[in-house]
């Protein structure tokens, strides 16, 4: 049997940040993924300026492409409402390209990686053992589950997890606009209307806690956009994270997705740095996660209130009345 230090599932940017992280600190890890490499995850793309000032603070070597955005119309129930200069940019990025570049620095950077899928996992003796589809058995100490949505590892430590938000996008026509778009309606279940451009074309998704096929549809309509080809996926939002001593989850398979936002990729990175620190220094990775799962139950709060319809109605009395307040509670969300 084979036998790594730390077996890293997944590379999307869960597994790879924690790959280089633990390359920096000079712990042994290989990261695998199912999918060969450039693959398309969906996603928006958004990183505000918390995300990416995070991610140049943890790996300032890697370069990345994306599509720099300053402006943010906001609207409820299809009226606008306020209209966002932002000093600091958002970023817009492709994942297929975006997710590539990152598992190519970490490759570049002398981590090993290897195409390959997770099928089971065992433990024995204090080791925890991974059969993977290629029939290779790889025992390791720590066992980083960075496997996104549908994560495995996750399963294995709970079975009856919960899924989380289910949210359709598309690809639609790129404006001439350059602005986020996002739309909030008291007829959404905690979500909300978005388009993100990117370099190419603007993303245009929607989700809440009811999404279907049908009431995408009816908010493309209700948006004015045309109705292609929607794809679907889920943001894992946990309310219970099970850890063990050798087995970590990070990323979506965590379910650490922003409750009010729904961006993933921000504490995608920031579980990762947990996860690096935790297995390089011995520390129970619950301790070092301790202040993000206080912040996840205060952002589960914030969620509940805003996209209440009494939320949504001082949101609009705020955007009449004070749009400054507005403005730097936006500002602030973001940084
Ligand atoms: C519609 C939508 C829009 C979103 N928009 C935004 C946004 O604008 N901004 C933002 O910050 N977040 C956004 N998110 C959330 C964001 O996409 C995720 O939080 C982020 O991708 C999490 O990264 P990750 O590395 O944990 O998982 P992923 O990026 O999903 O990567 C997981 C990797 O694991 C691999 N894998 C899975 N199973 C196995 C296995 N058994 N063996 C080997 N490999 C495996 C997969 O192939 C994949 O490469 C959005 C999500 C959705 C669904």
């Amino acid at each position: 049997m084979e036998k790594v230090k730390v077996l890293i599932v997944g590379a999307g940017p869960a597994g790879c940040t924690c790959g280089l992280l633990l390359l920096k600190k000079k712990v042994e890890c290989l990261v695998i993924d199912q999918a060969e490499f450039p693959r398309d995850k969906i996603c928006g793309g958004g990183l505000p300026p918390r995300s990416y000032r995070f991610l140049s603070q943890l790996l300032p070597e890697f370069r990345y492409d994306y599509n720099n955005v300053k402006r943010l119309k906001l609207s409820i129930e299809g009226r606008e409402v306020i209209d966002i200069q932002m000093k600091e940019e958002l970023r817009i990025v492709k994942r297929r390209q975006f997710d590539a570049q990152l598992l190519e620095t970490y490759q570049k950077s002398g981590g090993a990686f290897l195409n390959d899928s997770l099928m089971d996992i065992e433990e024995k003796d204090g080791e925890v053992i991974a059969t993977l589809k290629s029939g290779r058995q790889m025992s390791c100490d720590y066992l980083v589950g960075a496997d996104g949505a549908n994560s495995r590892v996750r399963k294995y430590l709970n079975p009856h997890c919960d899924r989380g938000s289910f949210i359709l996008e598309q690809y639609g026509p790129k404006s001439p606009e350059n602005a986020i778009q996002i739309n909030l309606s008291a007829s959404y279940q905690i979500g909300y209307y978005y388009s993100f451009p990117n370099a190419a074309c603007d993303v245009q998704g929607f989700g809440d806690k009811n999404t279907t096929l049908q009431s995408f549809r009816q908010v493309l309509r209700e948006m004015g956009c045309p109705d292609l080809k929607p794809m679907g996926a889920y943001i894992p939002q946990s309310t219970d994270y099970p850890l063990h001593e050798r087995i970590l989850l990070i990323g979506d398979a965590g379910g650490y997705a922003n409750r009010l936002t729904f961006e993933g990729i921000y504490y995608a990175f920031l579980t990762a740095s947990h996860a690096a620190e935790a297995i390089s220094t011995g520390r129970p990775f619950a301790e070092v996660c301790r202040r993000t799962f206080v912040r996840k139950r205060t952002e589960e709060r914030v969620a509940r209130f805003f996209y209440s319809k009494t939320g949504l109605g001082i949101l609009r009395f705020l955007c009449r009345t004070s749009p400054w307040l507005v403005r730097w509670c936006f500002i602030r969300l973001t940084t």
